[in-house]
């Protein structure tokens, strides 16, 4: 078994889910809270989706197969980790972030976005190390492929590994995707998402849909907010010209990146657009 009651505490009182005073990029977000309680769901490893997976209108051939990274393996443990609304409403493209205008509140990452996505994203993977030590105690194997040597191999590309983090959400039954190609859960699109591979037989979780876009309104608001137009509703995501005005921020904030402007301000924001979060 794996006690996620466990995993919550971790998350309410480990100090790496808070922006230390030390490296806070500006006072707003000192000591700010980056995640909220996450959502878990817990997928068959022999699953056929994860095949439909490597198809190319999907992920591809390159993504692996949860035996490829665990012989052996029977459940795929996926969580969303949504981010507080201290995150989201730093980031609203008419929000406020300390020394930004308006054009650049705007346009750019805020000083929270830009620890989520950073400080955030180091967080997660504690959290995926926390996951792989209860279930190790229990006598478990388990393991976290986004930090295993294949995840990017000569076959992935720029924007693919072989392990997508929203695509093994969706199979587990956390949520479908969005326009803006996030995946939208029952706490919206707006936060992180990890998994582990394990050996343990764990209770299913029941996959409460069956369309890719199923609770995407096509409202067309993460386009509107979207910089560069990225996003439209005739052809969808453009991952080429926002991957470049990722790079951009990039070189703007190094270490530290990001944008997120189509996941904010949005009805898919914290819920599933047309129900209750
Ligand atoms: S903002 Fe609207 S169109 Fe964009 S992903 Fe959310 S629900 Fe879909
Ligand atoms: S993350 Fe990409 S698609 Fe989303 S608003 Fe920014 S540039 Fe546009």
């Amino acid at each position: 078994m794996l006690d996620f009651a466990k995993i919550r505490e971790y998350v309410d009182k480990d100090r790496g889910n808070y922006v230390a005073a030390g490296t806070a990029l500006a006072q707003d977000v000192a000591g700010m809270r980056i995640f909220d309680q996450p959502l878990f769901a817990v997928g068959d490893a022999q699953d056929p989706l994860f095949q439909k997976l490597q198809e190319p209108q999907a992920v591809g051939p390159h993504m692996r197969l949860p035996q490829d990274w665990l012989p052996g393996a029977r459940s795929v443990v996926s969580f969303f980790l949504p981010f507080t609304e201290a995150v989201k409403g730093s980031n609203a493209p008419r929000g406020k972030s300390e020394g930004r205008d308006e054009e650049q509140q705007r346009r750019d990452p805020s000083n929270g976005w830009l620890h989520g996505r950073i400080e955030g994203q180091a967080f997660l993977l504690d959290v995926c190390r926390k996951m792989v030590s209860l279930l190790e105690a229990e006598g478990e194997e388990a393991v976290i492929p986004i930090l295993e040597p294949g995840f990017w191999t000569e076959e992935t590309s720029r924007f693919t590994s072989s392990w997508s983090e929203r695509h093994v959400a969706f199979v587990c039954g956390l949520g479908t995707f969005g326009l803006s190609k996030g995946l939208i859960t029952e706490k919206g699109i707006c936060g992180r998402f990890g998994s582990v591979v394990t050996t343990a037989e764990l209770p299913r979780t029941e996959r409460p849909y069956t369309g890719i876009y199923e609770y995407c309104i096509q409202c067309g608001a993460c386009a509107r907010n979207c910089p560069v137009g990225a996003i439209s509703l005739e052809k969808g995501k453009d991952h080429v010209a926002c991957s470049a005005y990722c790079a951009v921020m990039k070189e703007r904030y190094a270490p530290r990146y990001g944008c997120g402007k189509c996941q904010v301000s949005v009805p898919c924001m914290s819920r599933i657009p047309g129900r209750r979060p």
